[in-house]
């Protein structure tokens, strides 16, 4: 925002017209923060959400009792979430069965999964519109239990680098758990298996050639000291949390978006939270963030 200038004020779920049972329910104990505290910054930062997490089929965590309590994923429609959550037929398993999977395509049908006691939002890999053919990448750095955060920016940083070399420019995003996700947008011109197998290929030959550092293995006793590179985000039907998405963790942290010069200079990977709306506001409006996730780019050949 220019100097002097008055933001304009936070949008919040009463905008919506949302009938918000409970509102003053605590759904983060630790913080004291509500049902009603988490629908308004959905609300405030609903725009911003909507450029991912619009028209891709998604997986919800709801917390019913509140996020220390028990929290399921939920993947399939089982209706009555509410007239702006939709529902896509997807094909599962060998092509033998089909199943219902939600999406939304308005701020009114995330904050009706609010209502629902929905904390985090996690999509696929592409929209419902080509559903076969993927318009990202993500690389999910999980680190060993202990491994410091600078590991993981420095890894991150890395990552940037080898998928530079092939072609890919990549924007981070802090998980608002313990890692990073290093995203490339895609052209969808390719489908689902090419996708999946260039992850694949890659993160092993990196693990392979940078073995102090990472690791494409995903148990846990071949991760010591090192980040594992979860590929297997990127198969049909696998999910990673959208931007912008609130995590069931203590805090209320936030999935956000940062840039990589700014990478450096953050402490962790839990940095923002949902007390943090104007913040994060402002900051997808300045230079920094402009563009983020924006890319017309094929998946590399070879
Ligand atoms: P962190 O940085 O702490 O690892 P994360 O969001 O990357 O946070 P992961 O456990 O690495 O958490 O999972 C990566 C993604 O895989 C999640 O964001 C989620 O979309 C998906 N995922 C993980 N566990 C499950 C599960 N049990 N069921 C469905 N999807 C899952
Ligand atoms: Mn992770
Ligand atoms: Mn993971």
């Amino acid at each position: 925002a220019k100097k002097g200038a008055k933001a304009a004020p936070l949008r919040t779920a009463a905008d919506f017209k949302l009938r918000l049972t409970s509102p003053d329910k605590v759904i983060f104990p630790e913080d004291g923060l509500t049902k009603g505290e988490l629908a308004d910054y959905y609300a405030a930062v609903g725009d911003l959400m909507m450029i991912d997490l619009a028209r891709r089929p998604m997986t919800l965590i709801r917390c019913p009792s509140g996020r220390a309590k028990k929290c399921f994923f939920q993947k399939h429609d089982t209706g009555s979430m509410g007239a702006h959550v939709l529902h896509i037929p997807v094909t599962e398993g060998a092509g033998t069965t089909e199943e219902d999977y939600l999406y939304v395509e308005e701020i009114a049908g995330m904050l009706e999964c609010v209502q629902m006691n929905t904390i985090e939002f996690h999509g696929w890999g592409s929209r419902i519109d080509p559903l076969e053919k993927p318009d990202r990448l993500v690389f999910d750095l999980d680190p060993d239990e202990g491994l410091g955060f600078d590991k993981v920016k420095v890894a991150a940083v890395r990552l940037r680098e080898l998928l530079a070399d092939l072609g890919l420019e990549t924007f981070p995003l802090l998980s608002g758990g313990k890692g990073i996700h290093v995203i490339a947008p895609l052209d969808q011109s390719r489908e689902w298996p090419a996708v999946k197998s260039f992850a694949e290929r890659f993160s092993r030959a990196i693990a392979e050639a940078e073995p102090e550092t990472f690791t494409a293995n995903i148990r846990k006793n071949q991760r010591t000291g090192r980040i594992f590179l979860d590929w297997l985000r990127n198969q049909r039907g696998s999910t990673a949390v959208m931007p912008y998405s609130a995590r069931a963790r203590e805090g209320a942290p936030v999935a956000a978006p940062v840039s990589w010069e700014e990478l450096d200079g953050l402490e962790a990977a839990n940095a923002f939270t949902i007390r943090d709306a104007a913040k994060l506001l402002e900051r997808a409006a300045g230079r920094g963030l402009k563009g983020w996730g924006q890319a017309k780019q094929a998946l590399p050949e070879a």
